[in-house]
This record gives structure tokens, sequence and C-alpha cells, in this order.
């Protein structure tokens, strides 16, 4: 059957010729394609701005700039994410520190949040950005991560680099009410892909201009906004120390094709997840938890095994299968490099526990039947 792995792209002709029409035109670094693939995921997902970036890596930094983080600051995020929810606040000089997961969702812990909040508002250490991340495509529960903002004051972004196309009570990820940034990824294994890329959603006129400036190298052109009003139209100003961040034109074409398949992946997903759930139900092993008010984008499939020598021994049996099964995630707060900061085992112990025991399993909108079908009687041979 071949090798199947835990995730990977979706790539018509049509996504192919989008591509080459860029090739063949004026334009192909940041061109026409880059506003028209922005306002298809406005248009997606309800935000008012939206800014295509190099990477969703670029995004957060980005995000957590234009929301003030610097030096002596603090980021707070989850355990169990990769490493770019992190890294962001590192590389704007803040402090790094991790909230630990609710058991169910693996998504942050609305309690843990709370009692580290209450300490660190006794220590005066409170954070200044919050990275909320919907693990595996499903929305953290933002009422009361929203509720805990506008009490201790801090910003938030949503790390939704799993979750284009997800919904939260009423409201489209995206367009969630209290989130000050929304950042995606459109890397190879997401819900929609550009090969590498990444955008940032925002509601803010403000910070959306922010963003703009910081994409590309502090520069702005816009004529009313510049300091000096007295120069020619070849004129332009460096206002702060920005970046180049910018997605080509080429990424953006393959972008807007791929959101028209958005609705049809979405769907593809969900169908897999609920063969998943019908037939390994009997198996001894913990599928995915789905909170009431979230509909997930069902990036991963993630399954617990009753221990980390049961997980062990699945992950190397379902490999020499030639089954790409993954683990999602090794705990951040573990790696060497936040150790070094700090950081220790016992700081997340529900992202522990849950890290030793997890196996995410094929998920993408081109797994066929036969495929999953194939990945279930493995799963049923090694388990039983
Ligand atoms: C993939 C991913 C990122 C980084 O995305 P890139 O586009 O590869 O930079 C950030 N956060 C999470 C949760 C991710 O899964």
């Amino acid at each position: 059957m071949g090798y199947i792995p835990y995730g990977r792209q979706s790539i018509t002709e049509e996504d192919i010729a989008a591509v080459v029409q860029v090739l063949r035109s004026d334009w192909l670094t940041q061109g026409p394609s880059v506003p028209l693939f922005e306002k298809a995921v406005c248009d997606a997902t309800g935000a008012s701005f939206a800014l295509a970036v190099s990477n969703a890596t670029a995004a957060l930094h980005l995000a957590c700039l234009a929301l003030g983080l610097a030096p002596g600051k603090r980021l707070w995020t989850v355990s169990n994410t990769f490493l770019a929810s992190a890294n962001c606040g590192r590389y704007c000089g803040a402090g790094v520190q991790f909230v630990d997961i609710d058991p169910r969702t693996y998504c942050l812990s609305v309690d843990a949040l709370r009692a580290k909040l209450e300490q660190a508002e006794r220590d005066g250490t409170l954070p200044d950005v919050l990275v909320a991340v919907d693990f595996a495509g499903q929305p953290c529960d933002y009422t009361h991560v929203v509720d805990l903002k506008r009490r201790y004051g801090f910003r938030l972004i949503e790390d939704a680099s799993h979750a284009i196309g997800a919904t939260y009570g009423d409201f489209r990820v995206g367009s969630i009410p209290g989130v000050d940034c929304t950042v995606f990824s459109f890397h190879p294994v997401k819900l929609i892909t550009t090969g590498e890329g990444g955008m940032v959603l925002t509601d803010d006129a403000a910070i959306a201009h922010q963003l703009g400036l910081l994409r590309s190298h502090g520069i702005e052109r816009t004529p009313g906004l510049l300091q000096d009003q007295t120069q020619g139209a070849w004129y332009y100003e460096q206002q702060t120390l920005g970046f180049n961040y910018r997605m080509t034109d080429m990424q953006a074409a393959l972008g807007c094709a791929q959101m028209l398949r958005l609705p049809a992946f979405l769907a593809r997903r969900r169908a897999l997840c609920a063969r998943y759930d019908e037939a390994l139900a009997s198996l001894p092993l913990v599928l995915p938890w789905q909170a009431p008010q979230t509909c997930s984008a069902r990036h991963l499939y993630p399954v617990l095994l009753p221990d980390a020598a049961r997980r062990a021994k699945l992950f190397a049996q379902m490999r020499a299968a030639d089954i790409g099964v993954q683990v999602h995630y090794v705990p951040v707060h573990l790696q060497p490099y936040y150790r070094a900061l700090g950081s220790q085992e016992g700081d997340c112990p529900v992202a522990e526990a849950y890290a030793a025991r997890t196996l995410s399993l094929p998920m993408y909108a081109d797994l066929s039947d036969a495929q999953q079908d194939e990945v279930i009687a493995r799963l049923k041979e090694f388990l039983t």
C-alpha cells in the first residue's frame, strides 16, 4: 500500500495552474495574489484584517511585537504545542512560561490558567501576552479565557495553526471576540498549504497597520502617514525595525486555490474522524473528545494509549508497518533550551502525562478509505 504519513498536502492540477499563471505574470514577490488571498481568508473567517507572511512562526513573531511584547515582559503559552508558540516570545526578548492543559481537550486549561494568574498577581509577575493554541484543530475555551484576559489585562494571541475553518459557539476562528490576533500556518501538513506560509488576522486597524509595517522592514509609504511631508513620490520612511516576512505571489496564488477547497478538506477530515471514532471504539484507546461548543478543523487525530510503554511499542510497530504515526507534542517546557531557562519536570503535569501516552494517527484530506482501513486493521492487530 506504500507509506502512509500522518499528514500531507493535497494538490490538484488547478492548484498547479494557479501557481504557473503567476510565474508567467509580472509579479513574483508580494503582488496582486497576496491581497486576494488575504481577502479570501477574511471572507471565510469573518476577520477584518489579514496579513499573509512567510510562515506562521513569522506571523506569531509579528503578532507579539504588534501587541507590545519586549524585553522584560512575559509571554505565557501551553507546553503541548509546536516550539514556535513559545519561541515567538523569546524573539522579542520576553520571558516564557507554560500553563498546563485540560485533560480532555489537550488545549489550555482554564483552571490552570486561573490558578497561575492568581499566583502571578500575588508575585507581581502577570503575563503581557498569552498564546492559546487550538490543539488538533479544536478551539480553546475562549469565553473563560477572555474573562480572565479582561480581569488580568493581558493580550491574547490565538495560535490557530491547526484550526482554519473551526468554529467556537457562533464564532468562526479568526473572529472570536476578545482575541487580539489569530495566526494560521500553511505548512504542507496543515489544513491548507502554500508550501511555507502563514497569516495573522486582527479586527484592530491600528494593530493591522503595525503588522503591515513590521512585515516589510518597518517601511511606511502612505503619503499622509510620513513624518517628512516635503518629499517627492520616490520617498519612503523606515519608522520602526521590521523584517522581510513577505509571502510570494506564487504562494498566495496557491493559497487562493486551496481556500476554494477548504470546505471539502474539512468535510473529508470530519468524515475520517467519524470513521476512526466508530472503528476504534472497542480498542484500549482514549479517542479525541470534542467540547460541545466547538467544531474542530480536525488537523490531528491523537489517541491515548494506557501507558508510556505501550505507546512506545505501538509507535515502533506502526512505523515498521509503514504507517507514519507521530507524537504531538514533545513538551516544549522540557526541551533543553527551555530547561536551561528554568523550566522543569512537574511544571505541567497533565501535559507531561499526555505526552507520554499520545499517538497521532494519519489524518489528511487525501487519505483514502482503503488507506484508513489499513491503519485501523494494523491497530486492531497490534492492540488485541
Ligand atoms: C505548524 C505550527 C506552527 C508554525 O508554523 P510554520 O508555518 O511552520 O512556521 C506554529 N504553531 C503551531 C501550533 C503549529 O502547529
